[in-house]
């Protein structure tokens, strides 16, 4: 027969297992644990929207809409993308679900998005994010609730040392017209010294160029004026309240005001959460305020901030994983027993008994996965000690075993099923039971 060709992954795509997995769900679970704490509900959202969602609310001249999207048509030649963020499906959710009844809405979700972009390390097709949003509120308090959630989660993560939250304020829109006249006329000076990429962002969205990793644009954005000068008052009362907020809140922050976000319709408030341990992937987290991305999508004037973070960003910088509790292990030896322990295990299981079975290889081989797989202690019951009532009960980590009477350690039940007894904790007894 031929050999048959296993298919390869994805370029770019990952399949999350073990200690890599475990890190992966701690992140999720803090992050669930945290925006309940901060009264955030989750929304789940669909994978692939019609293109226009993201097209129009991300903007054409982003890297995302002008390179990085999975578009495609469908069977009936309708246009959909897959997601590559959850700021635009959230918002198009909002107006097309009415959830304007409900604002200022709390949102947070997660799962993953994709983007075709070159993978590295820290850089996939499909990555995951977790996402927090505010739409509906135009108080700096909204972005102060956002970014102390940001920092308490990466406090509970255990990650927040060594990465910077750095804020900037892109200011409102007339700010933001008198500060693209200034960028304008800085960058037409370098026009020959800028990348094509550049070149291009220098006729549409300026702003961008300062966001270029291109070591050909660096210096120039480096020394192309400040928005300072140019924001109005209101711009910077605005500004002021979120860094007097953050203070009162505790979270640390420093100022970058090189800070842009792709986003085309970003004002105010714009932040990244950057680690210098990840290499040149080093922004875990980033978002900002987004008072214009509504209306882009045709509905009424309505403020937004929101943020998102990679998940396998974060997870690479965790530290320490917790493995799943499990009590024990149940290793028969012998058919009488294993028909026994069949009975004696799914017992223990819709008793809220976290445990596992080894029905392979010698006892030997079977102990030694049990502890690999992180339980305390094995039971184990063999054919002619279950012919006398009794069972053995080994600690994994000492190695100490006991024997135990049947009858002291489990109850007889109705018909032939068992009921897990006082297997309490102390010299003679079990470990970690509870009945
Ligand atoms: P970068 O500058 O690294 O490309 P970005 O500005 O495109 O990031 P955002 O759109 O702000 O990223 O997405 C939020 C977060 O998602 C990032 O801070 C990062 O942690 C993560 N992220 C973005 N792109 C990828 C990717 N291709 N693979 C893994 N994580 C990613
Ligand atoms: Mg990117």
């Amino acid at each position: 027969m031929a050999r048959i060709e296993t298919p390869r992954p994805i370029r770019g795509t990952q399949d999350i297992f073990g200690d890599e997995q475990r890190r992966f769900a701690r992140v999720l679970e803090a992050f669930d644990h945290v925006r309940k704490l901060y009264a955030f509900q989750r929304v789940d959202i669909p994978v692939f929207e019609d293109t226009q969602v993201f097209a129009r609310s991300i903007g054409e001249t982003t890297d995302v809409v002008s390179k990085e999207m999975y578009t495609f048509e469908d069977r009936g030649g309708d246009s959909v993308t897959l997601r590559p963020e959850f700021t635009a499906g959230i918002c198009r959710a909002y107006l097309t679900e009415g959830w304007q009844q409900y604002a200022p809405l709390k949102l947070v979700t997660s799962g993953a998005v994709f983007r075709y972009e070159r993978p590295q390390k820290g850089r996939y097709r499909q990555f995951h994010q977790i996402d927090a949003e505010v739409i509906g509120a135009a108080e700096p308090a909204a972005d102060v609730e956002l970014l102390a959630l940001a920092d308490q989660l990466l406090h509970e993560l255990g990650v927040a040392e060594g990465v910077t939250l750095q804020l900037n304020t892109l200011g409102d829109a007339e700010t933001r017209d008198a500060w693209r006249t200034a960028l304008v006329a800085h960058f037409e000076k370098h026009r020959s010294e800028l990348s094509e990429d550049s070149l291009v962002r220098l006729d549409k969205n300026p702003m961008r160029i300062l966001d270029s990793k291109d070591p050909r644009d660096r210096p120039i954005a480096d020394a192309a004026p400040d928005i300072d000068a140019h924001l109005t008052s209101e711009a910077g009362a605005f500004f002021e309240k979120v860094t007097k907020g953050l203070d009162a809140a505790g979270v640390k922050w420093t100022r970058n005001s090189r800070l842009v976000r792709g986003l085309d319709y970003y004002r105010h408030t714009a932040f990244e959460f950057v680690t210098d341990r990840l290499g040149a992937q080093g922004t875990v987290l980033a978002g900002g305020r987004y008072d214009g991305l509504i209306e882009a999508l045709g509905g009424p004037h309505t403020p937004g901030v929101g943020w998102a973070a990679g998940v396998e960003r974060l997870a690479m910088l965790i530290e320490v994983t917790h493995r799943d509790r499990l009590d024990f292990v149940i290793i028969p030896m012998g058919e009488a027993a294993e028909a026994f322990c069949t009975n004696l295990i799914a017992d223990l299981r819709r008793r809220n008994i976290y445990c596992d079975m080894a029905y392979r290889g010698n006892l030997k081989k079977r102990m030694q996965r049990a502890d690999a797989a992180g339980a305390s202690h094995a039971i184990i019951v063999g054919d002619d000690e279950l012919a006398n009532g009794e069972i053995a009960v080994r600690d994994l980590k000492t190695g100490e075993q006991v024997k135990r009477k049947l009858a002291e350690a489990l109850l007889p039940g109705a018909g032939a099923t068992y009921t897990f007894l006082a297997l309490t904790k102390g010299p003679e007894g079990l470990a970690a039971g509870q009945a």
